[in-house]
């Protein structure tokens, strides 16, 4: 059967990669959740001391540590999900803290930042049978890709899923916090000057504001039996 290449793109915590997870084991396709290496590369930098008092990041220092790393993405059986890696280590409980959220788009807008990681994301979908999510998905790393999923959802929603979810790992962090910086990554990521976020002129939209997620997995898998069959 033909193996395509799924893009999912969207604003921030309106559940991408939960459906690009589950799509990607139904389908038996490898997932890649490209934020994760974004994260990853933005804990290095907080580990190294990059950041100065006002948020801004050296950048030869960057540029230097980032020739040295390799993020991987491993699948853990007994999770049933992907981890990630940085130089061999796990992890994947630490990007996702606030911390790091705070500073990944400053990161993920250098522009030899992206240049890295578009070049890692493309040698892992060069065979097709892929489904990745980010941000850019469709219009950059794969603008061929035969399905473009664009997720949104409104603010408040995807604010109080978050919240529940870093709740759930015992992070102290109010509601508040958590609209305020899904808020401010939305902003930078789609203002910024290399491969803002925004949706590809081919791109399905999805709004998820008020469905299950049942529903939705029942709406990709119909789109990708209609797009293999294309
Ligand atoms: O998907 P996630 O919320 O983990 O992504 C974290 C951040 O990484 C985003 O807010 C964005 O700044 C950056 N990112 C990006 N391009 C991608 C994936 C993520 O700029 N393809």
């Amino acid at each position: 059967m033909k193996k395509i290449t799924i893009a999912f793109d969207g604003y921030s915590s309106c559940g991408k990669s939960t459906m690009a997870k589950e799509l990607a084991a139904r389908v038996g396709y490898t997932f890649v959740d490209t934020g994760a290496m974004y994260r990853a590369v933005t804990l290095m930098a907080l580990r190294a001391n990059l950041f100065d008092g006002e948020g801004k990041v050296d950048e030869d220092a960057l540029r230097k540590l980032l020739a040295t790393v390799t993020v991987t993405q491993k699948y853990n059986p007994e999770l049933g999900q992907a981890e990630t890696f940085l130089n061999g280590e796990n992890v994947e409980g630490e990007i996702r803290n606030m911390e790091v959220s705070d500073r990944v788009s400053i990161i993920a807008a250098l522009p030899f930042v992206r240049t890295e990681m578009v070049r890692q994301q493309q040698a892992m979908g060069e065979q097709g049978g892929i489904v990745m999510d980010g941000r850019d998905i469709g219009t950059t790393v794969f603008p061929n890709a035969e399905m473009k999923i664009f997720v949104t959802a409104l603010p408040q929603v995807r604010a109080q899923r978050r919240y529940l979810e870093l709740k759930g790992k015992g992070e102290d962090v109010t509601i508040e916090e958590v609209l305020r910086n899904l808020e401010e990554r939305d902003y930078i990521d789609s203002h910024r000057e290399v491969s803002p976020l925004r949706q590809a002129d081919d791109a399905v939209v999805l709004d998820n504001t008020n469905l299950t997620r049942a529903e939705q997995s029942a709406m990709l898998f119909a789109l990708y039996n209609e797009r293999i069959k294309d």
